[in-house]
C-alpha cells in the first residue's frame, strides 16, 4: 500500500496542454475515482501516475518518494486497462504468470502468487483454459490477476469495465469492491460513467478540460457540489 501526490502536475502534447497543475492526494489504502467527459485528460494523468508518459511539470510521489525519473516497472503500480489484451495461446494459469517469468522471479513464489490471485479472483477452475474459451467477465478476471501477481502498492484501472455488457458491468463493481476490501491496496480507477464512480469510490475527482473541478466523497458532492457541472455529473438535482 502507498499514497500517491500529485502537486502542480501538468502535461502538455505540444503547445496543448491537456492536465493544468493538479493537485491530488490519494491517502494509503484508498480507492479514488477521476471521473469526467471523454478527452478530459483521465487517462493521461492516470498514465503520468504509472510513468507511462512523462509530465510537463510538477510532480508525482508514490509512497513519498518522488517519481518523476522512476521507470513504469519501478514504480511499484499495476495498470489493468480497458482492451485487456490476454495471450490467445497461452493458457489462463499461463496468462497470470508471465510477467513473473519473464522478469525471473523464482518459481515457488510465482506459483504462489499466481494461485492467489485465482483465489481472489475466484478462477481456480479456469487455470487451464485458453481466452476464447472464456466469457468476458473471466477475461476481466484473467486481466485485474495479471495485475494482482505483480503485488503492486497502487492499482490503476482505465475504464476496465467499458467494454463489458450493462449487467457484467454491474457485477464486476462489485467484484473490485470486494478486491478492493480484500487486498487493502490503494486504487486509482478512471471512468467517465457516474454510478460506476458514485459507488466505488472513497474519494471522486471530477475533472473537466484538464482542471479538477472538486474532490469529495460521493456524497459531498451530491449533497454539495461546486458548481452545476459538478451536480451534472454526480446526478444531483442543484
Ligand atoms: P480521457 O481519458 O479523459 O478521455 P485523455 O487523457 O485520453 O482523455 O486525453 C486528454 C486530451 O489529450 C485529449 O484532448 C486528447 O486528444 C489529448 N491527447 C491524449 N494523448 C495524446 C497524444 N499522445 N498526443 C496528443 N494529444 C493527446
Ligand atoms: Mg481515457
Amino acid at each position: 500500500m502507498a499514497t500517491v501526490t500529485l502537486t502542480n502536475v501538468a502535461k502538455r502534447f505540444g503547445a496543448f496542454e491537456v492536465v493544468h497543475g493538479a493537485n491530488i492526494d490519494i491517502a494509503d489504502g484508498e480507492f479514488v475515482v477521476f471521473v469526467g467527459p471523454s478527452g478530459c485528460g483521465k487517462s493521461t494523468l492516470l498514465r503520468m501516475i504509472a510513468g507511462l508518459e512523462d509530465i510537463s511539470g510538477g510532480e508525482i510521489a508514490i509512497g513519498g518518494k518522488v517519481v518523476n525519473d522512476v521507470e513504469p516497472a519501478d514504480r511499484g503500480i499495476a495498470m489493468v486497462f480497458q482492451s485487456y489484451a490476454l495471450y490467445p495461446h497461452m493458457s489462463v494459469e499461463q496468462n497470470l504468470s508471465f510477467g513473473l517469468r519473464m522478469t525471473g522471479n523464482p518459481k515457488a513464489d510465482t506459483e504462489r502468487r499466481v494461485k492467489r490471485a485465482a483465489e481472489i479472483l475466484r478462477i481456480s477452475e479456469l487455470m487451464d483454459r485458453r481466452p476464447k474459451k472464456l466469457s468476458g467477465g473471466q477475461r476481466q478476471r484473467v486481466a485485474i490477476g495479471r495485475a494482482i501477481v505483480r503485488e503492486p502498492q497502487v492499482f490503476l484501472f482505465d475504464e476496465p469495465l467499458s467494454n463489458l455488457d450493462a449487467e457484467l458491468r454491474v457485477q464486476m463493481r462489485v467484484e473490485i469492491s470486494r478486491l478492493h476490501k480484500e487486498l487493502g491496496a490503494t486504487m486509482v480507477y478512471v471512468t467517465h460513467d457516474q454510478t460506476e464512480a458514485m459507488t466505488l469510490a472513497d474519494r471522486i475527482v471530477v475533472l473537466r478540460a484538464g482542471h479538477i473541478e472538486q474532490i469529495g466523497r460521493p456524497l459531498e458532492l451530491y449533497d454539495n457540489p461546486d458548481n452545476m457541472f459538478v451536480a451534472g455529473f454526480v446526478g444531483s438535482p442543484k
